[in-house]
C-alpha cells in the first residue's frame, strides 16, 4: 500500500491525526490539512521525523472555497495527482433543537457537509483526469440512527452518507472508489464535554462494552484502501452499538 498520494482533512488532532499517521507510516506521501491547531501540526511532523517518516501539512479551512482550492493547487503541483483522498475534518454541535438558530445550522453544515461537497469537487477533477482514486468521507453513527441534541450535525453525517453512495455510482466509470465510515464513540477531544460517568454508562450500552480508539478507524481507512471491489458503503465501526 505503499507510494500513494493521501489528503487527510483535520488530521492534527484525534481521528485525522491517526489516519495521517498510519497511512504516512505505511511509507504514503500523506498531506496533513490542518485549520486552527497549527503547533499539534508542527508536532505531528517533528514526531514522525524522529521515526525517519515524512509528512506534509497545509492549512486550509475546508469550509471555505478559496482555501480548499489553494489546498488542492498546492498538492497537485508538488504531487501531480491525489490517489486518496479522507474527507474526516468535522465539528460537533450539542444543542436542543429549539434553541438552534440560524447561525447553528450554518456553522455545522459548513463545517461537515459543504466542506465534503468542496473538497471532494475540487479534487475529484483530478481523479477523474487520472481515472483512478478513493475517497473515504468520516461520517458517523448519528448520522445512521440519529441523537438528541445532535440533530444538526446528525443532518450533516447523514448527507455525507447520501453523498457517498450518490458518488459511488456517478464516479464508477471512472474507477473511483467513495466510502464513508461511520464510528461510533471515539475516544477523542471532541467528546470532551461528556463525563467519565457519561462514558461508563454509554459503554454498558456498547456490546463490546467500550469506546473506540482513533487507531481503530485508521486501519479501516487502510483496509479501504486495500479491498479495491468495497464502494458506495457506509461502515459502521462501532463496537456493535448500532447493527
Ligand atoms: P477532534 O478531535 O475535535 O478533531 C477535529 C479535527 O477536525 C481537528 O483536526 C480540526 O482541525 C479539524 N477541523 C474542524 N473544522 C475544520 C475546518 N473547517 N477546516 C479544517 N479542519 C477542520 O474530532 P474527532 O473526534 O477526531 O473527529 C474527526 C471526525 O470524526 C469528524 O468528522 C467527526 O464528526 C467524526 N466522528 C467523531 C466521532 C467521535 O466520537 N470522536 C464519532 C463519529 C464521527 P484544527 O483543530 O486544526 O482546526
Amino acid at each position: 500500500m505503499t507510494n500513494k498520494v493521501i489528503l487527510v482533512t483535520g488530521a492534527s488532532r484525534g481521528i485525522g491525526r491517526a489516519i495521517a499517521k498510519e497511512l504516512a507510516r505505511e511509507g504514503n506521501t500523506v498531506i496533513a490539512n490542518y485549520n486552527k491547531s497549527k503547533e499539534k501540526a508542527e508536532e505531528l511532523q517533528v514526531e514522525l521525523r524522529q521515526e525517519a517518516v515524512d509528512i506534509d501539512i497545509f492549512k486550509a479551512d475546508v469550509s471555505k472555497r478559496e482555501e480548499v482550492s489553494q489546498m488542492v493547487s498546492y498538492v497537485l503541483e508538488k504531487y501531480g495527482k491525489i490517489d486518496v483522498l479522507v474527507n474526516n475534518a468535522g465539528i460537533d454541535l450539542v444543542k436542543m433543537f429549539t434553541d438552534v438558530t440560524d447561525e447553528d445550522w450554518n456553522y455545522v453544515i459548513n463545517n461537515n457537509l459543504y466542506s465534503v461537497f468542496c473538497v471532494t469537487q475540487e479534487v475529484s477533477k483530478s481523479m477523474i483526469k487520472e481515472k483512478s482514486g478513493l475517497i473515504v468521507n468520516i461520517s458517523s453513527i448519528f448520522g445512521q440512527i440519529g441523537a438528541s441534541c445532535e440533530s444538526i450535525y446528525s443532518v450533516s453525517k447523514a448527507g455525507i452518507d447520501a453523498l457517498t453512495k450518490s458518488l459511488a455510482k456517478e464516479f464508477s466509470l471512472s474507477n473511483i472508489r467513495v466510502n464513508s465510515i461511520a464510528p461510533g464513540l471515539i475516544d477523542t477531544e471532541m467528546n470532551n464535554d461528556l463525563s467519565e460517568e457519561d462514558i461508563k454508562n454509554l459503554e454498558k450500552e456498547i456490546p463490546l462494552k467500550r469506546i473506540g480508539r482513533v487507531e481503530e478507524i485508521a486501519k479501516t481507512v487502510k483496509m479501504l484502501i486495500e479491498c479495491d471491489y468495497i464502494t458506495g458503503q457506509v461502515i459502521s465501526v462501532n463496537g456493535g452499538w448500532y447493527m
